[in-house]
């Protein structure tokens, strides 16, 4: 095999070192890959099929692993096909369009639209990981209130299947341009590719929607001592179309990031979430006027970010976007994990009440994240753990915790996104009959050998 692969990669990126790739830093389940290879051009790619598909083996794309999910984890004895290198962009500044290798990283795409005047919304995740792969994965950002979640983004794709064939999806299977402008009128199967975590085809480029560039941005928190009054004010300042992104932080992340690392329950007293509400305008009058609109809908006085900041340094990372959090990611134990889910809008507080009282009762501070999505027409709900992953009682008890959280949220209506392995049973278990036939019929038709990503989703059941 070896040989084969070197044939195709050359010796250099091809590797039986699989150590780094076996795991993340989550709770889910480890497995050992055969190699790893590092796709340098593209026509690696199907040579790469036509070879695991005569040798029946599994290949996992992956570019940076860092999903949260265990979701870039591969399957004993397959390959790990490292895309980091296609990492090209082309943006096109008429229809604000930005069209993007799997390489093209936050950090990168923030310069390159930036040069001309346009801006996308940025996840909390490190800056150096990649859009394509979060787009595809159907992630959240900051301007995922004012335009929905990543998938919505997405106008088409160029992709692999895993015969070798190649795709264009969008409007670009038909007008000839380079890349799509609108995701129809044809019929729309770039949601063949999105949320399918990389078991339909391995996706080589996307068109990303981009958004002009304000002149005026706001970033102001507003600091919550009840979690309802946070949720009611992310569904009014939904309602009013004028922010990019009302969202919620739970207070062990403030902590956390102000270096208190052992946290006792909080102080009534004490805030229970701040908010961060983001949003731009084109003149000094209009920004004025959505911070006067935010003022009268917080329950406190708004204060900017910046003078947080200023105040207190170690409040930097949430300033500005995309940002390395350390305080997630460089911590004893090094474990970190979640449950995150779409649900109703309504069920916020309910919801939240749920998830912190199984972490805390389980011994974790109550993380959460919450927006709401698209206008308000949907929230997100995200329970968060650090832990130590060299605990083997430990990883165990997250690993508990996630899936009581998952069940119990599934309970109110809430969907996992980015579904984390622990919870594919629960999730499965869940699916419209007829959805999961369709979803086996769609696998089988396009990758009969099941060779892309089989660890992820598990159909046939
Ligand atoms: C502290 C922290 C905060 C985060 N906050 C957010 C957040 O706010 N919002 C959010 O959305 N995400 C968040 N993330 C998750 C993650 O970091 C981002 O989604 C990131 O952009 C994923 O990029 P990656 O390179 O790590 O993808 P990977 O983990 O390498 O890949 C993700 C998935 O996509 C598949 N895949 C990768 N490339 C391809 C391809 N070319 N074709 C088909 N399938 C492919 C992989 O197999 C895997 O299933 C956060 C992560 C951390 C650690």
């Amino acid at each position: 095999m070896r040989a084969a692969l070197v044939d195709i990669f050359g010796t250099e990126s091809v590797s039986d070192d699989g150590a780094d790739y076996a795991g993340d830093w989550t709770e889910n389940a480890p497995a050992m890959p055969a190699f790893v290879v590092r796709v340098s051009r593209e026509e690696q790619i199907p040579q790469l099929l036509a070879l695991a598909n005569e040798r029946r083996i599994p290949i996992t794309p992956r570019v940076a692993g860092t999903n949260s999910g265990g979701l870039a984890i591969p399957s004993e004895g397959g390959i790990v096909l490292e895309l980091g290198a296609l990492d090209s962009v082309a943006i096109d500044p008429v229809h604000m369009i930005a069209w993007i290798g799997p390489g093209v990283t936050w950090e990168r795409l923030k310069a390159e639209t930036a040069a001309h005047g346009l801006r996308l919304g940025y996840p909390l995740a490190p800056p150096d990981t990649s859009v394509l792969a979060c787009a595809l994965m159907d992630g959240l950002s900051t301007m995922s209130l004012s335009h929905g979640s990543l998938g919505d983004w997405v106008l088409g794709v160029e992709a692999y299947l895993a015969d070798g064939t190649k795709v264009k999806t969008g409007s670009a299977a038909a007008s000839g341009l380079p890349w799509p402008l609108s995701r129809g009128p044809l019929p729309d199967l770039t949601g063949l590719f999105v949320n399918w975590l990389g078991t339909t085809g391995i996706t080589t480029r996307l068109a990303l929607t981009l958004w002009p560039l304000r002149s005026h941005r706001r970033r102001d928190m507003i600091p919550c001592v009840r979690n309802e009054d946070a949720f009611e004010l992310m569904r009014t300042g939904a309602r009013t179309g004028l922010f990019d992104d009302i969202a919620g932080i739970g207070w062990p992340g403030a902590k956390w990031a102000l270096g208190l690392d052992e946290l006792g329950p909080r102080d009534p007293a004490e805030p229970s979430q701040y908010v961060i509400a983001d949003y731009g305008a084109d003149t000094e009058a209009e920004i004025e006027l959505k911070h006067k609109r935010l003022v009268e809908l917080a329950p406190v006085a708004p204060v900017p970010v910046a003078d947080l900041v200023a105040l207190a340094p170690e409040l930097e990372p949430f300033s500005d976007l995309p940002t390395r959090l350390d305080f997630l990611l460089d911590h004893e134990g090094g474990g970190l994990t979640w449950v995150g889910t779409y649900g109703p809008l309504d069920k916020l507080e309910e919801g939240a009440a749920l998830g912190e009282a199984i972490l805390a009762e389980a011994g974790f501070p109550p993380l959460t994240v919450t927006r709401p999505m698209k206008g308000g027409h949907y929230a997100v709900l995200r329970m968060i753990e650090r832990f130590d992953r060299r605990s083997e009682e430990e990883t165990a008890r997250v690993r508990k915790v996630n899936i009581k959280v998952g069940r119990a949220l599934m309970e109110l209506g809430y969907v996992p996104y980015k579904c984390p392995a622990v919870l594919y049973d629960e999730l499965f278990a869940r699916l419209d009959p007829g959805f999961l036939k369709l979803l086996n019929t769609v696998k089988r038709a396009v990758d009969p050998n099941n060779i892309l990503s089989p660890a992820r989703w598990r159909f046939d059941r």
